[in-house]
């Protein structure tokens, strides 16, 4: 058996006149032309509760997208049930079979759903054309693939040496128990490869994502079960939190959690994790990808357009709601100038609306309370004599939650928006004397908290091995004279140290080996 190496899957442009942007266009308008009803997924079952939460477009608070079941403690423990139940048939089904589903999920979401998953980002999360298409369907496609892949590599390892008369081996078993995948709002191919990674290795999962991406999980699930996914593997609930983290984490059968989201609320799990530890049948793996407070240094050699591309995509692309949007960034002083100049043009340019026009290149931030939290950093700089508003600083709640892209200049590398995570279009710059390089390569590394991406921006080579080497600790995804942000699967294993995370890098075979409790067989003749 063999699945050939993957590619990754081609970006389609979404240009004027394109197939793809009529097919885009028209899933868009079906997808608001009636409220949907989104069941949770436990078993075989749809379940319905008639308690029911709403789905508005970030973008477009009056209209109302779909309506959710919301499920309570006894629907957690259903979906524990279910993928008990469900547990002795999967990890029994050859891993090839198992394989050729998740195969048949990327064919399907490449082909008839790519459309409708696309639609249902852009809706539901506020993401354009563009970004919906590099997470939905291109980045979630080669999770799937890339995986499978990994996958095959791991369970066709050359066995162990086996001296005459014996014969050793190792299977690579599942773990004892159930998975819990906490998904996030910012990319449906997170929430599709949280509880598919640890399904692939034979694993049965509770999956609960981000309210706020409910309405594309809902697609990920129907494709899914397309596929061939059978009933219970996967069971998808939408419960509060709290509620469920009381089922889960007190469950004896709680075998691991695949976790992407806030560091806060992981640093809680992993302590209700230790305080319960003797309740478990198995230490429970702990995978968890936090925050991110990523870092820009550019060098006095830069060329100060790739500065000011890297960041102005890497800061402002989907608001800069990515875990790894550059937001703090170190210029020299003799590059600021241009810089400014440029990234001052560059966001000047941006048409900032609704998902459904593709030249808004901004569209909204999540939700009201990430609104608000923006907006008090904002007025707390604006009202600072210290701070400098380089580029918008506006925002409006009227239609959707629009935060404009925000420049801030301050001369305190440890102010606030230096240090703290926003989650949103807000950039701060500290411009440094250009003979204080290593200084500041210190500084970056002691206000990295952090420790998710960054980029060294220059072109000396020595400048970039110097930052390489001070930095070390500082990003688990460092980039040289590059943006930040934009991880391929294939290409850049993802994942950071520090506060964000536990490095188990998504997309990879690292990742995959956190969801096998392997099971050494010697045998002897
Ligand atoms: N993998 C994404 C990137 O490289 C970020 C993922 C995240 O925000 O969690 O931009």
């Amino acid at each position: 058996f063999n699945v050939p190496k993957p590619q990754n899957e081609p970006v389609l442009n979404y240009g004027p006149g394109s197939a793809e942007r009529a097919q885009l266009q028209a899933a868009l308008s079906e997808a608001r032309s009636y409220v949907a009803d989104i069941p949770m997924y436990i078993g075989a079952e749809e379940v319905r509760t008639g308690k029911t939460g709403e789905v508005r477009p970030p973008h477009d608070h009056q209209h109302l997208l779909a309506n959710f079941h919301e499920g309570d403690k006894t629907h957690v423990t259903a979906a524990i049930d279910a993928a008990l139940a469900a547990k002795e048939d999967w990890e029994n089904l050859a891993w090839e079979q198992r394989a050729s589903i998740f195969l048949r999920a990327a064919e399907l979401i490449s082909g008839p759903y790519r459309a409708k998953i696309n639609a249902a980002t852009m809706l539901g999360q506020s993401k354009n054309a563009y970004q919906a298409e590099i997470d939905s369907a291109c980045e979630f496609i080669d999770f799937l693939r890339f995986n499978v892949h990994y996958m095959t590599e791991i369970y066709q390892q050359q066995p162990p040496i086996s001296p005459k008369g014996v014969w050793n081996r190792v299977e690579q078993r599942p773990l004892e128990g159930f998975v819990f995948a906490l998904t996030p709002f910012n990319f449906t191919a997170i929430a599709g490869n949280l509880p598919t990674s640890a399904a692939m290795m034979g694993n049965v999962v509770v999956w609960k994502p981000a309210y706020t991406q409910i309405y594309a999980a809902n697609i990920i699930m129907q494709v899914l079960r397309e596929a061939g996914l059978p009933p219970g593997v996967i069971n998808l609930i939408y419960v509060d939190g709290p509620l469920a983290g009381d089922v889960i984490f007190s469950h004896p059968d709680f075998a691991g959690i695949h976790f992407t989201g806030s560091t806060g609320v992981f640093q809680n799990i992993w302590k209700t994790i230790g305080t319960n530890i003797h309740q478990y049948k198995t230490y429970p793996r702990i995978v968890g990808e936090t925050g991110g407070k990523d870092f820009v240094v550019a060098h006095p050699s830069a060329n100060a357009d790739v500065v000011s591309t890297a960041l102005v995509r890497g800061a402002f692309e989907y608001q800069g709601q990515k875990c790894s949007a550059a937001s703090r960034a170190y210029i020299p002083a003799s590059l600021w100038p241009a810089v400014k100049e440029n990234m001052q043009r560059d966001i000047a340019s941006f048409n900032m609306g609704p998902v459904e026009d593709f030249s808004n290149f901004i569209n909204a931030v999540i939700t009201e309370a990430s609104f608000d939290k923006l907006a008090k950093y904002i007025d707390a700089a604006k009202a600072d004599s210290n701070v400098e508003v380089i580029a918008g600083g506006g925002y409006d709640k009227s239609k959707g939650w629009f935060v404009e892209p925000t420049v801030l200049k301050v001369n305190d590398p440890y102010y606030v928006t230096m240090c703290e995570e926003l989650f949103g279009p807000v950039l701060t710059v500290y411009v440094y004397e250009d003979d204080k390089f290593e200084e500041i390569l210190d500084i970056v590394d002691k206000t990295s908290i952090y420790a998710l991406t960054g980029s060294i921006i220059a072109q000396d080579r020595y400048a970039v091995a110097i930052a390489t080497n001070k930095l070390r600790n500082a990003a688990g995804n460092f980039y040289i004279n590059d943006k930040p942000t934009g991880a391929v699967v294939g290409q850049q294993p993802f994942g950071g140290a520090r506060g964000s995370g536990t490095n188990d890098k998504a997309g990879s075979m690292i990742n995959l080996l956190r969801w096998v409790s392997p099971r050494t067989i010697k045998e002897t003749f």
